[in-house]
C-alpha cells in the first residue's frame, strides 16, 4: 500500500531489538484518513471470502479492526483482552503469547459468547513480527470452532519469522507493508 509505505519512510524510526516506532500514526496517536484507507485495502483484499466477524487483539488492532468492519457492512468485532482479570467471564477462551513488546508472557481471552461455532472470522493486527499474538489468536478461533478465513496486518517484519508461522498453521497471510530490511539508516520493503 503506497500510502502506508510513503509514511513509514517519511516518519518511521527503527529502533534496536527490531521494533520500529509508528506511533505518530499508527498506535498511539492515529491517522484517521490513513486508518479508513487500510480497511478499504483490507477490504479488497478478502471481499471474495464470507467474513461475518473481526477478531484482533486490544489496544492497538482495534482501530485498523472497526474500518475494516465498516467496509465488510459494519459487521462486529471482537478483540481478545490481554490479561486474566478478575471482572473478566469466567466463560471464555484464552491462549498464551510472548509479547514482542514487553518481552513477558501475556494472555489473551475472549469471552465464549462472542465468538461461536462455524463463525467466518477474518484476524486483523497492527504488526506481524515473530507471529505469537496472530498465533495466539488462531488458537483462540480454533478453541471455538470457528472458521478463519485469513489474516490481515498493516506492516509485516518480513525478516521475522511471523508469515511462515501462520501459513504453516494453514492461513492465508496479507499484509498492507512489508519491510525486508530495516535499520536506522533506512528501510526497505519486498517489492
Ligand atoms: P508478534 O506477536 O508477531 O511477535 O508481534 C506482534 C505484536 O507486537 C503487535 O501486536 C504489535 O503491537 C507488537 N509489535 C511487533 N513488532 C513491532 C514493532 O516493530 N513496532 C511496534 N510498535 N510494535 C510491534
Amino acid at each position: 500500500m503506497k500510502d502506508l509505505e510513503e509514511k513509514i519512510l517519511a516518519e518511521g524510526r527503527v529502533f534496536e531489538g527490531n521494533v520500529l516506532k509508528i506511533d505518530n500514526f499508527l498506535n498511539h496517536q492515529i491517522d484517521v484518513e490513513l486508518c479508513g484507507k487500510i480497511g478499504e485495502e483490507f477490504h479488497r483484499l478478502f471481499s471474495d471470502r464470507q467474513v461475518d466477524k473481526i477478531l484482533t487483539v486490544e489496544a492497538s488492532g482495534i482501530a485498523y479492526a472497526v474500518t475494516t468492519a465498516q467496509q465488510f457492512g459494519n459487521i462486529p468485532i471482537v478483540y481478545a483482552k490481554k490479561g486474566n482479570a478478575k471482572n473478566m467471564d469466567k466463560d471464555r477462551y484464552t491462549a498464551d503469547a510472548i509479547s514482542f513488546t514487553r518481552g513477558g508472557p501475556v494472555t489473551f481471552t475472549v469471552a465464549k459468547e462472542y465468538l461461536r461455532p462455524g463463525e467466518h472470522v477474518l484476524i486483523i493486527d497492527d504488526f506481524l513480527a515473530t507471529g505469537e499474538a496472530v498465533s495466539a489468536l488462531i488458537e483462540i478461533a480454533r478453541q471455538a470452532g470457528a472458521e478463519i478465513v485469513g489474516c490481515g496486518t498493516v506492516v509485516e517484519k518480513s525478516f521475522q519469522t511471523g508469515r511462515q508461522r501462520i501459513e504453516a498453521q494453514g492461513i492465508e497471510v496479507c499484509s498492507l507493508a512489508r519491510i525486508k530490511e530495516m535499520t536506522p539508516q533506512g528501510i526497505v520493503f519486498e517489492d
